[in-house]
């Protein structure tokens, strides 16, 4: 009865909330370009201002960057974090704009009505949907559910390089039972979905060495090693024909997926040829005994993206260069150990190397992946709240990329972090004309409102 009444009440004000949208839609809180550094500190001021306004003792934070908005709110537990970022991308090209990116507008398209304005969708409309969804708690019940803190980033789209640091030096304060995040999106654009898994990534280069000088393949090709072939066959033994990683171990740490996860990815009837087909290809390439999905969420890959070495110009040349050169990197999944992994690369490729040559190594970064633990209760009672809302089974799914906030919650506070988010596929994020549908903003509200009497 009293959800209903909070429901209701979303329903009444969505034009009011709406417009404070807008009205945040309207700070060009660009974090990369220092131009806007006003911008982004008034943007923090607007945040504060409001949830002080909903009785959050809120503060801007000061970083060497941008600052950070915080806020508490004492009560009964559990202890839920919200976490969302205020600035924004740039907007350029700017010409390919229909409005100005920063006067937002609703427009009536023919998928429903949209709020179009940069950030609309990427993040201060999924931002705002949490803050909402307490706004109307607070007018029907007079307070909030529970203990809550707010943690609202200015430099996410800049690399977030405070946000580290920031944490470990505030961790005691940020701890708490559970991190919502409202960064990600429906899956397929209509599906509720819950981001249990996040690849980690690491990045290596490497250079093959062979001759001390290019050398005229005329006088010495044939009796010299070449280095692009020594680094080609290098390449081409890391992945077996079934497409297994060949690297010795590199399988440790990852896990099957569960019974129930696996069902229910089979119930998102995933169209793979859809989604090969939009970039003009149509056969899976992964391990050829997994599924599509699979693929892209739960299984670790490796990648080259990048070959260079000899004479690429206009023209011809026939040399025989000094150096071959590649980067490389793996997506990984589960406990799959980053170092220990990079360390059996690289003795791969040292153990494949023809005398006369030599390799060193480059080091991109080593990320671990980020799972969530779904057996703790609050994530099933999100699911059924999320599917009562969507009238759409919810399902607990994969993210190809990385969100390193997600692991910084785990590693830093020891926090599980639920990441929930109503972003569409067209939404255009980070590009000219980026969009957030109204429907996802006023469904959103009421989903962290049925989230919100689920978990407390
Ligand atoms: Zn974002």
């Amino acid at each position: 009865m009293s959800l209903d009444a909070v429901l209701s009440r979303i329903d009444s004000d969505l034009p009011a909330a709406t417009e404070r949208l807008m009205e945040l839609l309207r700070i060009p809180s660009i974090s990369t370009d220092p131009a806007y550094t006003a911008d982004c500190d008034h943007a923090a001021d607007w945040l504060v201002a409001d949830l002080t306004g909903l009785g959050i003792a809120t503060e801007k934070r000061v970083t060497p960057g941008h600052p950070m908005v915080v806020g508490h709110l004492d009560g009964p537990g559990p202890h839920l974090l919200f976490y969302g970022h205020y600035d924004v991308q740039p907007v350029d090209p700017l010409e390919l704009w229909d409005n100005d990116p920063f006067d937002p507008r609703i427009e009536q398209t023919p998928k429903g009505k949209v709020i179009r304005g940069r950030g609309s969708s990427d993040d201060k409309g999924q931002l705002m949907t949490f803050i909402e969804a307490c706004r109307a708690w607070k007018a029907v019940h007079g307070s909030l559910p529970c203990k809550l803190t707010f943690f609202l980033e200015g430099e996410e789209e800049s690399g977030s390089p405070s946000l580290v640091p920031f944490m470990e030096e505030n961790a005691e304060e940020l701890k708490s039972d559970l991190a919502l995040i409202c960064d990600t999106g429906l899956f397929e654009s209509k599906t509720p979905a819950i981001v249990t898994m996040l690849r980690g990534l690491l990045g290596e280069e490497l250079t093959i060495k062979g001759p001390d000088i290019d050398l005229h393949s005329g006088m010495y090709g044939g009796v010299a090693i070449n280095p692009i072939r020594v680094l080609s066959r290098i390449i081409a033994s890391l992945h077996d024909a079934q497409g297994r990683i060949t690297v010795p171990g590199f399988y440790d740490g990852v896990p099957e997926l569960p019974d129930e996860i696996e069902a229910q990815w089979q119930g998102l009837a995933f169209d793979h040829g859809t989604f090969l087909g939009d970039v003009g290809l149509s056969k899976p390439a992964g391990e050829q005994d997994r599924t599509p999905l699979e693929m892209i969420w739960s299984r670790p890959t490796c990648e080259v993206n990048g070959i260079w070495g000899g004479y690429t110009g206009d023209g011809f040349k026939t040399v025989l260069p000094s150096e071959a050169h590649a980067k490389i990197s793996f997506r990984l999944v589960g406990t799959q150990d980053p170092l220990k992994i990079r360390e059996a690369f690289r003795t791969m490729v040292r153990e494949m190397l023809p005398e006369d040559c030599d390799v060193s190594f480059r080091d991109h970064g080593a990320g671990a992946a980020s799972m969530t633990e779904t057996s703790d209760p609050s994530f099933e009672a999100a699911r059924q709240a999320l599917t009562e809302e969507w009238q759409i089974p919810a399902a607990y799914v994969g993210c190809g990329g990385s969100i390193p906030i997600a692991g910084h919650f785990q590693t830093i506070l020891g926090t599980t972090p639920m990441l929930i988010g109503f972003g569409k596929d067209d939404d255009a994020l980070h590009s000219p004309n980026e969009k957030y549908d109204v429907e996802s903003f006023h469904k959103g509200i009421r989903s962290w409102a049925r989230i919100l009497a689920a978990l407390t």
